[in-house]
């Protein structure tokens, strides 16, 4: 039996939104294209199918009209009020400091000056937004028909462009020519094995998140077993063939993206779950509420920053309790302000009672210290307004406790008491490859280039380390997935 071969000018590996606009890119400039997917076409997507919104720079709400297909002057007026812009600095300064300085300036630099170029692009591409103002949102402003519609619009897109998805196709390898150059690739498919020539090659093909053997050798003990928020498609074939050829590792590979979910989640999600309903799981009130573990203590400051500045770091915080396991406790004052209604809404797993006490014995929570727990709190809140919103800090503090609650101190103080179980779930991962950040192209241990390579998306290392400002993987698939397909073709034009 012999084996298939195609020939293609450019081959992306993976179809989530980094390997699609970098197949959008290259086939812009004419260049014929492929786009090799391991998942079967009904749960094609990757994690990007399963997003919300883009974390992009806007001067005022003047730059996110254009972005609305049909926009509403109240609702402008609403985001201007929340927050009025997201300038370069700001949003620099938001990387830099929830990655504790760590990114990568160069490629930072590249991610802020072309966030915004990037969305007037895609909206050229006839993608739109839509605003959200949502107590738990991430951002003011998130795709229309979010994830799923955008990969959808993508898809469509893509193949009306002239490329081709391949589906049930699994990259294994990278091919090289003479001179270390890549030259294709092989992939498994349910008919055998396949080789794609190519005179450049994108690999988009995610993180390491779906690998537990990968999650306990580079994030440590217990990452093994944690659940997954997205697809169980991404478990490092990328890095690992990349790496096989001696691409240079770059960035956080002992850190991740892990937020509190619902304790009763699934192991996974499936793209295809979207369309359905959806499965939404994550428990992002939580600046709002005091978490304590199983023995009652509360272990993390909950409201240390907003929401989308904490969220992927919290659920590292969370694996660290007992039992890996948390619970995210509310009083009357929470609900009254309408900060619950996001888990009314998705059916979030939890327990009411009229005290304490009630809420301790039906969870298995250390009744005791609970009480002593949530007294201590009551106590250490500051004089002063509270603002419970998603954008800016209130600086409602606590004084004197260990750890202190920095802002959003809401008293639980009156019943009925409410607690939400959460667990760990890993979004992705942050280790990846070091790219040039003008042309995505991968580097070699060596320090030279490898020619032919691309790529972009969770593959690319560098950007982000222990934590990360939410919808900041989105934009940056989409910056450096735009690069990396541009490069590959003007590469291959080339050849
Ligand atoms: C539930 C959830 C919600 C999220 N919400 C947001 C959000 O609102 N904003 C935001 O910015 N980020 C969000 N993220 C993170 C975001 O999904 C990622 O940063 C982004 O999708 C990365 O894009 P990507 O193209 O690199 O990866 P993916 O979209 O995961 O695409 C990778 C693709 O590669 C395929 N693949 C894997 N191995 C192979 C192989 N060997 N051969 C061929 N194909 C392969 C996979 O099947 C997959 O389709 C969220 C993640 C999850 C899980």
């Amino acid at each position: 039996m012999h084996e298939e071969h195609h020939h293609y000018d450019v081959v992306i590996v993976g179809g989530g939104n980094a390997g699609l606009c970098a197949a959008q890119a290259a086939l812009d400039l004419g260049v014929s294209v492929a786009v090799l997917e391991k998942a079967p076409r009904e749960e094609r997507g990757g994690n990007s199918a399963l997003t919300g919104h883009m974390r992009f720079t806007y001067d005022s709400v003047d730059d996110l009209a254009p972005l609305i297909d049909d926009p509403d002057p109240a609702q402008l007026a609403a985001i201007h009020d929340k927050l009025p812009s997201r300038t370069k600095d700001v949003l620099w300064d938001e990387v830099m400091r929830t990655t504790a300085g760590l990114a990568d300036p160069d490629l930072l630099k590249v991610h802020v000056e072309r966030a915004y170029p990037t969305i007037l692009w895609l909206r050229g591409k006839g993608h739109s937004w839509t605003p959200n103002l949502a107590p738990t949102a991430g951002n003011t402003m998130q795709m229309d028909g979010r994830g799923y519609r955008l990969q959808e619009r993508h898809f469509t897109s893509v193949e009306k462009s002239g490329g081709q998805v391949f589906y049930d196709t699994a990259m294994s390898e990278l091919l090289q020519g003479r001179d270390g150059e890549v030259v294709g690739v092989r992939a498994l498919t349910p008919e055998g094995g396949v080789t794609f020539h190519a005179k450049a090659v994108v690999l988009a093909c995610g993180g390491f998140e779906s690998n537990p053997e990968m999650r306990a050798k580079y994030l440590g003990p217990g990452w093994d077993t944690v659940k997954m928020r997205g697809v169980p498609y991404n478990t490092g074939d990328g890095l690992n063939a990349a790496l096989a050829i001696g691409a240079l590792p770059h960035g956080s590979w002992s850190s991740c993206h892990a937020s509190p979910q619902d304790i009763a989640r699934p192991a996974f999600t499936l793209p295809s779950s979207v369309p359905k309903g959806g499965l939404r799981t994550s428990r992002y009130a939580y600046p709002y509420s005091i978490m304590v573990n199983t023995d009652g203590y509360r272990f993390v400051d909950e409201a240390s920053d907003v929401r989308g500045r904490t969220y992927a770091k919290m659920g590292r915080a969370v694996l660290a309790q007992p039992g890996g396991v948390a619970y995210q406790i509310f009083g009357a004052n929470a609900r009254r302000q309408g900060l619950l209604e996001d888990y009314d809404r998705n059916n979030a797993t939890g327990v009411t009672g009229d005290t304490l006490d009630d809420i301790a014995a039906q969870l298995g929570i250390n009744a005791e210290n609970l009480r002593e727990t949530v007294a201590a709190y009551n106590q250490a809140i500051q004089p002063g307004p509270a603002n419970p919103n998603p954008f800016t800090l209130d600086g409602k503090r606590t004084r004197g406790l260990t750890p202190d609650k920095s802002n959003y101190s809401i008293d639980i103080v009156e019943g009925p008491f409410e607690a939400y179980g959460v667990c760990c779930g890993i979004t992705f991962t942050f280790g990846g490859l070091k790219v040039n950040p003008e042309t995505a192209r991968v580097q070699h241990t060596s320090g030279r280039e490898i020619s032919g390579l691309y790529t972009a998306g969770e593959m690319l290392g560098g950007l982000w380390h222990w934590n990360y400002p939410s919808g900041s993987g989105m934009m940056a698939g989409a910056i450096f997935g735009r690069i990396a397909g541009t490069s590959a073709a003007r590469a291959a034009l080339a050849n």
